[in-house]
């Protein structure tokens, strides 16, 4: 072109390009996303500057603040447009090529060791990953305060700037075409793009449209004979008789005057349909709106409804948004690499644009079974990750999102009919108690292990999690019980939460440990999961109360008067017994109140470990 001006681009933007282009790097998806990303963040400039001056917007189409995509099959161009900021003639020789970002060499570095192109946009490079698609790319732009220019490089270290005098008119905003690479052309499927733009920018804040073809039927008037064409161009007159079509019924109907045939028109088709769910006020949030968010957050799209959510505003120091779900079932491999994955389910934002679904640092690995996004306005946005990953307001966020998410689990207990502790509260029969009904059984069956877990590894919370735990015991009757209803069931005088563990409840109910307890009438908690062990070596107590292993010296029934008579009068048979037995086999031999039928019973000592954690280990280590 004539009016073209050439530029070198700066050295290191050079060589990222080339990386780039040369990339072999599979996810090329990934540009669309940077694409769109940066058009949402043109429009979210033009927005704010029209906070304060609503003229920047101007007017008719130019106040429409989206996002379109277009395709030429013919051509293999593949266009973004934004109604967003644009920009001018010396916005596009800088930000395009030959200013070097910070992030620019740190990427290029990155990339010629171990990098992951899909990191490209922390870096602040994103618009050059348009290289790993695209051979050619021109960017129109239009800044309210330039004309129209043209951006143009085929990333062999120069790019050259026109005034646009041939395009059409943009109003305001960019164009970005692809000129698609011969093996891209899977970029120009409007089904690969509508997919693309689902996965990666579904909760962008600006409407995102495509140019999309559709078939349609399209009633023409039936050839009479089909050798004749005397009344195909008669459009008028062809038209009238088949809207007359429904008066003449009956009159001939062995003939038919019109026919079917297929046409492709286009349209504008909204692809984020779903609006950004997080930003919303939650009263003005439908439960039904909020399940199908959680369907397509967790890529579930089973109809079961999430246990329980909870969407949430942080305020302080530390700004984010959330929201969080409890799905319905554990994936099956929830535990399995439980210590060797570290993979957290929560999408990080940072202001509406997508940084990361693996992003560890926001959870503990014991809530890895939630679901959920995180939009935060403190992180910074063009970071690498791994500074991100060091960054202080990670402390906070977490720390809430923890405290939330208890908060969300408990709920599904508080609204559970099933859970009330005062069981004989009147049932409330709306429907809205007949839906939460037994809710917390199903969370507790999915994840209660989690929650186990948490109580081992999350000492700050653990009397939170604590709460969340349940059980069966002697009294419980078959049904899960908490430590808040066995406290509330304890007798007079008794001091201690007594537990006892083992493989599974029928063989704990036949053990001699509980004779003298069911005959006294105190309650004791069955642990019957291997976890229950490591479990009980942290939960030492709740609610200043001690835990008691009854199988473990030390148990402690009350006062018993009777004892001390006893120990007297059995001394020489303790004494002998404990050298019969030698000091291998027994520290101790004592008498005991604990049993009833069962003459003698061996005990573990207090610190040592239970027999069931012996078996345990044994089944381990084997
Ligand atoms: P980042 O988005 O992290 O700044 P990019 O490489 O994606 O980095 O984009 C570089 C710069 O180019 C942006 O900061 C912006 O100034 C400009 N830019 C890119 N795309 C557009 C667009 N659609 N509208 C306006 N400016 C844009
Ligand atoms: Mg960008």
């Amino acid at each position: 072109r004539s009016n073209a001006e050439k530029f070198e681009f700066q050295a290191e933007v050079s060589r990222l390009m080339d990386i780039i282009i040369n990339s072999l790097y599979s996810n090329k998806d990934i540009f669309l996303r940077e694409l769109i990303s940066n058009a949402s963040d043109a429009l979210d400039k033009i927005r704010f500057l029209s906070l304060t001056d609503k003229e920047v917007l101007g007017e008719g189409d130019n106040t429409k603040l989206d996002i379109q995509i277009k395709l030429d099959k013919e051509k293999k161009i593949l266009s973004i447009r934004d109604r967003g900021i644009g920009m001018t003639k010396e916005d596009l020789i800088k930000n395009l090529g030959t200013i070097a970002k910070s992030g620019t060499s740190a990427f290029v570095e990155k990339m010629q060791t171990s990098g992951d192109l899909n990191l490209i946009g922390q870096f602040g490079v994103g618009f050059y990953s348009v290289y790993l698609v695209a051979d050619y790319v021109e960017v129109i732009s239009k800044h309210n305060e330039d004309k129209q220019y043209v951006w143009e490089s085929k990333a062999d270290g120069a790019f050259a700037i026109s005034e646009d005098t041939w395009n059409e008119p943009l109003g305001r905003g960019t164009e970005i075409r692809l000129h698609l690479k011969e093996e891209a052309g899977e970029y120009l499927e409007e089904s690969k793009l509508k997919e693309l733009v689902k996965r990666y920018s579904e909760f962008i804040n600006f409407p995102i449209y495509i140019w999309a073809s559709k078939e349609v039927d399209v009633e023409v008037p039936a050839d009479e004979d089909d050798s004749g064409d005397e009344d195909d161009s008669a459009d008028g007159s062809s038209k009238e008789e088949t809207e007359d079509e429904d008066a003449d019924k009956g009159e001939d109907e062995d003939k038919p005057k019109t026919k079917t045939v297929k046409e492709t028109t286009y349209e504008w088709e909204l692809l984020n349909d779903v609006k950004a769910i997080w930003l919303r006020n939650p009263k003005e949030v439908t439960e039904e709106e909020y399940t199908k968010f959680y369907h397509s957050l967790a890529k579930d799209f089973s109809d079961e409804k999430p246990l329980s959510w909870s969407h949430f505003t942080a305020e302080g120091d530390v700004e984010f948004k959330a929201v969080l779900f409890v799905p319905p079932k554990a994936p099956q491999d929830l535990y399995e690499s439980y210590y060797n994955a570290n993979k957290s389910n929560l999408k990080l934002y940072v202001r509406r644009v997508f940084i990361s679904d693996e992003f560890d640092e926001l959870l503990p690995k014991y809530l890895n079974f939630l679901r959920g996004l995180v939009d935060s306005d403190t992180l910074p946005l063009n970071v690498s990750r791994e500074m991100l990953q060091q960054h202080n307001s990670l402390k906070t966020i977490k720390k809430k999102l923890i405290r939330k998410a208890l908060d969300m689990i408990r709920r599904i207990a508080d609204e559970d009919p099933d859970e009330s502790s005062d069981r004989e509260k009147k049932e409330d029969a709306s429907s809205d108690n007949d839906e939460k009904k037994g809710q917390y059984v199903k969370f507790w069956n999915e994840f209660g292990k989690s929650i186990k877990l948490g109580i081992i590894e999350d000492a700050t919370n653990r009397n939170r999690l604590a709460k969340l735990l349940r059980f069966e015991s002697t009294k419980s009757d078959g049904k899960l019980t908490s430590l808040d209803q066995y406290i509330s069931r304890m007798k007079a005088g008794q001091k201690d939460i007594f537990y006892i563990t083992g493989t599974s409840k029928e063989q704990l109910e036949k053990s001699p440990f509980l004779e003298q307890l069911k005959k006294k009438n105190f309650e004791v908690i069955y642990f019957t999961d291997p976890v229950d062990e490591y479990l009980m070596q942290y939960l030492m107590d709740y609610e200043d109360k001690k835990f008691q292993n009854v199988s473990k010296e030390g148990l402690k029934l009350g006062k018993d008067t009777k004892n001390k008579e006893l120990k007297e009068s059995f001394k020489d048979l303790t004494k002998w017994w404990k050298t019969a037995l030698s000091k291998d086999n027994v520290d101790d031999v004592k008498i005991s109140n604990r049993l009833d039928n069962t003459p003698c019973v061996v005990v573990t000592s207090k610190y040592g470990w239970s027999a069931n954690m012996e078996r345990i280990m044994q089944s381990q280590t084997l």
